[in-house]
């Protein structure tokens, strides 16, 4: 079964993050600082480091992988909804070494940012709450 509700876009974000961030808290911290609670993230960039999840659908846990080394930010998309009433990123990134071999998952924190352009879509016009899913033991949208 699919669940969709109508958003609107409110605004539009573009900047850049500075260089040794850690690109998942300051994601965070700029929606907490502009309040948004809903809404689209894309970037691109480099990154010094990275740390990435994978979901192990029978453990039920995530497996924390560092790659400790500079690589290209192929692409971030994101999401931002609430999540224990504040504004909670989750994003997935796709990265390449310098032979282009890729790597990539659930974007965690510690990875740090050499540098990075993003696209924040700010949406209002529905509430988008993550609650706890027996399904998948995920916090999952409310919908
Ligand atoms: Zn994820």
């Amino acid at each position: 079964m699919t669940l969709t509700r109508s958003v609107d876009t409110k605004n539009v974000i573009m900047g850049r993050v500075g260089f040794g961030a850690d690109l998942l808290r300051e994601l965070t911290a700029l929606c907490e600082g502009n309040n948004i609670t809903l809404g689209w993230i894309q970037a691109i960039g480099a990154v010094q480091k990275a740390n990435v999840g994978f979901y192990d659908q029978e453990t039920r846990e995530y497996s924390y992988k560092n790659l400790d080394m500079p690589m290209e930010i192929l692409n971030l998309t994101g999401n931002v909804s609430l999540k224990d009433g504040k504004p909670f990123v989750h994003a997935h990134i796709t990265l390449a070494d310098e032979e282009g071999r890729s790597f990539g998952g659930h974007l965690a924190e510690g990875t740090i940012v050499f540098a990075c352009e993003f696209i924040l879509h700010h949406f209002s016009g529905a509430v988008y709450t993550r609650v706890f899913d027996k399904d998948t033991d995920l916090y999952l949208w409310d919908l």
